[in-house]
């Protein structure tokens, strides 16, 4: 496989470049691929491959931990802010089973998701007349740590706001139990 910083030629299981030591594309993730996933060409060419050959979950850490901070640093907004609002419901009941439940399907299903999001945008920008897909590839594929640091900053605010909100109630907090 080519590096392709500089070109020379390595074995199929390096994962760094002999020459350079740049991180070598996994031979799993497509040229394509990898121009929209940028950071952890590894991890995620394993994890596609893992689900391309059947695999029904990939488990992924980050996903479990912060899924909706980690899905808008993948730049999943739409997933990202349903995460939040499923959270809120959650917070509402004050109910851990399901914010644990939130969790498991995120680490479960998480790159599941991020492999539609990234097959779609390979589809959607080879679909682009070639000038335009510059534009695209910057606003679709890479990640966003602004992203998920608004995201994160998000749902403090609105646990300090829960937070607020169920003290000030604790007669409906003693009749829930
Ligand atoms: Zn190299």
């Amino acid at each position: 496989m080519h590096c392709t910083k500089c070109g020379a030629e390595n074995g199929p299981t390096e994962l760094y470049c002999f020459q350079c030591g740049n991180p070598l594309p996994t031979e799993s993730l497509s040229e394509s691929q990898q121009l929209i996933v940028q950071k952890n060409t590894n991890y995620y060419g394993k994890c596609f491959s893992a689900l391309r050959r059947g695999k029904k979950f990939s488990w992924n850490w980050a996903a479990f931990l912060g899924f909706g901070l980690w899905a808008a640093y993948r730049k999943m907004w739409a997933v990202s802010l349903l995460w939040l609002v499923a959270l809120q419901g959650a917070f509402f009941f004050q109910a851990l089973w399901l914010t644990s439940l939130l969790m498991l399907l995120g680490g479960l299903f998480g790159n599941k998701l991020y492999y539609r999001k990234v097959r779609c945008t390979v589809k959607d920008i080879a679909a682009q007349p070639q000038k335009a897909r510059q534009a695209q590839l910057a606003r679709r594929g890479g990640v966003s740590i602004g992203a998920a640091v608004l995201v994160g900053v998000l749902l403090l605010l609105l646990c300090l706001w829960w937070a607020f909100f169920f003290r000030g109630m604790p007669a409906l907090v003693a009749v829930r139990g």
